[in-house]
């Protein structure tokens, strides 16, 4: 049992507010735990806190206020205020800013929330009707169990006033339940499926790790289409099995609805979900079941790596290259790294799930920090893509057309064989630049260093860093030349125009985050696609996260160029995992697919590491570079990303901060900078970057802090340190 604080003494509470220690209060009556949620008085506030420890004291005690009382949850674990520490010292966040992270319950430590619910009565009505009896009979068919008053009307067939009117006659009983009802139980042995020889011995190796109930990572690799979902689900089967709970992160809240029904098909009920999708009543549910350890797995986006899991047993990172897990805004975190920090705490398994491992997840695997396990072949008959690049030199192609000839009459061939074909083009809205004809200027953001990029469907410009958007204007903004204004360069939109131009029969679906209002929408769409109601797929990065749409045999890549162009070290990663990704779409089925590749450069070293499929040369050779560079993973990065409304202001301090590097200095790091950000402008505040390059093993973190330290933020200046930046 925790340390217990009995009335009067002096405890260290944590609060939510931005003050970077504990204050001390006294406990309240009745004495509290230590990692107790607590309201506590701050100046004339009340606010949230969690008993960190034992006071400081050192100040006279009759001063000392009192905790306020003592919230009604499950005290915080001490291997979770660990977590938080170690978390918040590894990204230099401030604890307060850790503490919010995992104190996003709503309605935490309030009375249950209560709600009505509807069972058979006692009463018997004057006045029968076939509605009534319709009700009657339902209420009598779910024997005990009670239902909402929209459950019992749907089950019925009747509208909620016949249930209502029924309650006035006490034929129907009416009670309040509170609303955190627990998950239906999973069954780990419910839908198990057959697994292919390679699936089983892999699943056997996590399941193996799971029943050590020991800290370990497995980087389990695999083409799409291997069964990689199929065999990390065995993991979660084991860590139910054992009386522990599983957390799968997904990168893209699109995906856990299909996901789900997997789920519920492999254990015979649904988890639990959370992501910013979840309604706040659900939210409360799922932290409470969490916490009691009832929820026995969760579904999640990054930030249900801080829910209060009782024994979490796993942790699964599908797509675990996917960006999207890297937090750029507030607490600046990886959860593929937070993930793998919090199992090592708690004698916790990691699974990261990929087709295209992270340079990192790579090198620790081959330096022997992660097991390894790979699916070498696609599940069934399917095979991978044969790949092929369309050199775009030779291409006899008119001005503002993308799709080639060549790709052209391989979508003819798909579309009389009844097959669907993708055209892949990561770049959403119509066009990417709009500029005027008569004096050449380009219509940027008013508040960022962005171009605004046309978006027809909304028949807006909108700049795709700051989200500001405007009507797209008849007039150019900077001459006033009428209807002269061009669009520029493909985008989805502009090229599913083409696509039905060249190909004015076929059914075209356009792929595009930002094209539909809801998740429901989206996956609505999806199911369009993957039941056949579409022959030609324009999509973005989108579509190459995991969908799977059996009818689809070709991809044809329109720009696969694009993201080589960058001056960032990454750009050969990212291009080569996106492009495996994206071919891995097509031939899922009995159907071998085909992946062609529009390229100006077919002989540039990422392409032809593309199209020979040979990823471990490619691995090794990035590794190569990556070394010789003193790049992570082999050396350590941190970006401080300095902004404020004024530009000179910015780059005074990050010259100031240049000069007075003494403290990286002493740890032998080196400062690079100050420059434009990567993004440069946003939202009217100008960003710029200095990146810090040091040696694996230097103390970074302190050695950053003693720097930072030496700087006053004055005005509007404000200061973000960005342990291992995304780009660079
Ligand atoms: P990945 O996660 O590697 O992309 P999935 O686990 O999604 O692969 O598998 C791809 C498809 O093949 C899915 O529809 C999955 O249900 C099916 N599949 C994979 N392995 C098996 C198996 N052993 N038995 C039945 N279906 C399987
Ligand atoms: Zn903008």
């Amino acid at each position: 049992m925790a340390t217990f604080f009995e009335e009067g003494t002096l405890v260290g509470v944590l609060t939510t507010q931005p003050l970077d220690r504990a204050l001390d209060y006294k406990a309240p009556e009745g004495g509290c735990h230590l990692g107790a949620f607590v309201e506590v008085p701050l100046g004339p506030r009340k606010v949230l806190g969690v008993v960190w420890g034992a006071g400081k004291g050192g100040f006279d005690l009759a001063k000392a206020r009192s905790v306020i009382r003592v919230l009604d949850a499950a005290p915080m674990r001490d291997e979770m205020r660990e977590f938080l520490e170690r978390a918040g010292a590894y990204t230099l966040t401030p604890m307060s800013a850790m503490l919010r992270l995992a104190t996003r319950a709503p309605g935490l430590g309030d009375p249950p929330s209560m709600r009505k619910v509807y069972r058979l009565g006692e009463g018997e009505p004057a006045r029968m009707t076939d509605a009534r009896t319709r009700v009657l009979d339902a209420a009598r068919e779910m024997g005990g169990l009670a239902l909402t008053l929209k459950e019992l009307a749907e089950a019925a067939g009747v509208t909620t006033s016949v249930v209502k009117g029924l309650v006035s006659t006490g034929a129907i009983a009416e009670e309040q339940s509170p609303r955190d009802t627990p998950f239906a139980l999973l069954d780990a042995d419910y839908g198990s499926k057959t697994l292919t020889p390679d699936q089983t011995e892999a699943a056997e190796a996590l399941r193996s790790a799971q029943r050590a109930q020991t800290y370990g990572t497995t980087l389990l690799k695999g083409v799409t289409g291997s069964g990689k979902t199929e065999v990390y689900l065995e993991a979660v089967a084991e860590a139910l099995r054992t009386g522990r709970q599983a957390l799968v992160l997904l990168p893209e809240i699109a995906l856990t609805a299909e996901f789900l029904t997997r789920v519920e098909a492999r254990f015979g009920a649904k988890p639990a979900e959370w992501h910013s999708g979840v309604t706040l009543t659900e939210r409360r549910r799922v932290w409470k079941m969490v916490a009691q350890g009832q929820a026995q797995m969760v579904i999640g986006a990054r930030s249900a790596l801080f829910l209060p899991f009782q024994r979490l047993g796993l942790i699964v990172v599908d797509e675990e290259h996917d960006t999207s897990y890297k937090q750029e805004e507030g607490v600046l975190y990886n959860a593929r790294d937070m993930a793998v920090l919090r199992a090592s705490l708690i004698g916790a398994q990691v699974v990261l799930a990929t087709a295209t491992p992270c340079l990192e997840s790579w090198a620790n695997a081959d330096a022997g920090k992660y097991q390894r396990l790979t699916l070498t072949s696609r599940f069934g008959e399917a095979v991978m893509p044969e790949m092929r690049a369309i050199d775009m030199r030779s291409e006899e192609l008119p001005a503002n057309r993308w799709i080639s000839p060549s790709l052209q009459r391989a979508v003819a061939k798909r579309m009389e064989a009844g097959q669907q074909s993708l055209l892949f083009i990561n770049r959403r809205g119509y066009a990417p630049v709009t500029l005027c004809r008569a004096c050449g200027q380009q219509i940027g953001c008013d508040h960022c260093d962005a171009r605004m990029v046309e978006h027809r469907f909304l028949k807006r410009l909108v700049c795709h860093q700051c989200g500001e958007s405007k009507p797209i204007p008849d007039v150019c903004p900077s001459c006033e030349a009428e209807d002269r204004l061009a669009a520029v360069g493909p985008g989805v939109e502009r090229l599913a125009e083409e696509a039905q131009a060249v190909f004015p029969d076929a059914r075209i679906a356009v792929l595009s985050s930002d094209l539909y209002g809801t998740a429901r929408e989206l996956k609505a769409q999806i199911e369009t696609i993957a039941a056949g109601g579409a022959d030609i797929i324009i999509g973005t990065q989108l579509v190459a996260k995991g969908h799977n749409f059996p009818l689809l045999t070709l991809v044809g890549v329109i720009d696969a160029d694009l993201g080589l162009q960058g001056s960032d070290l990454r750009a050969a990663e990212r291009t080569f995992q996106l492009m495996r990704q994206v071919s891995g779409r097509a031939g899922r089925a009995e159907q071998p697919g085909e992946a062609l590749l529009q390229t100006f450069q077919p002989e540039h070293p990422v392409i032809r590491a593309i199209l020979s499929g040979d990823e471990e040369a490619f691995w090794a050779a990035e590794a190569d570079e990556r070394r010789a560079a003193g790049m992570p993973p082999y050396g350590r990065l941190a970006g401080v990303i300095l902004s404020g409304p004024d530009v000179q202001s910015v780059f005074d301090l990050g010259n100031h901060l240049a000069r007075n590097d003494a403290p990286l200095r002493r740890i032998g790091a080196q400062v690079y900078g100050p420059a434009p950000a990567p993004i440069a402008r946003v939202r009217g505040r100008h960003r710029v970057r200095l990146l810090v390059k040091a040696d694996k093993g230097a103390p970074l973190q302190s050695a950053l802090a003693d720097w930072a330290a030496q700087v006053t933020l004055k005005g509007d200046l404000r200061m973000a340190i960005d342990i291992d930046p995304q780009s660079f």
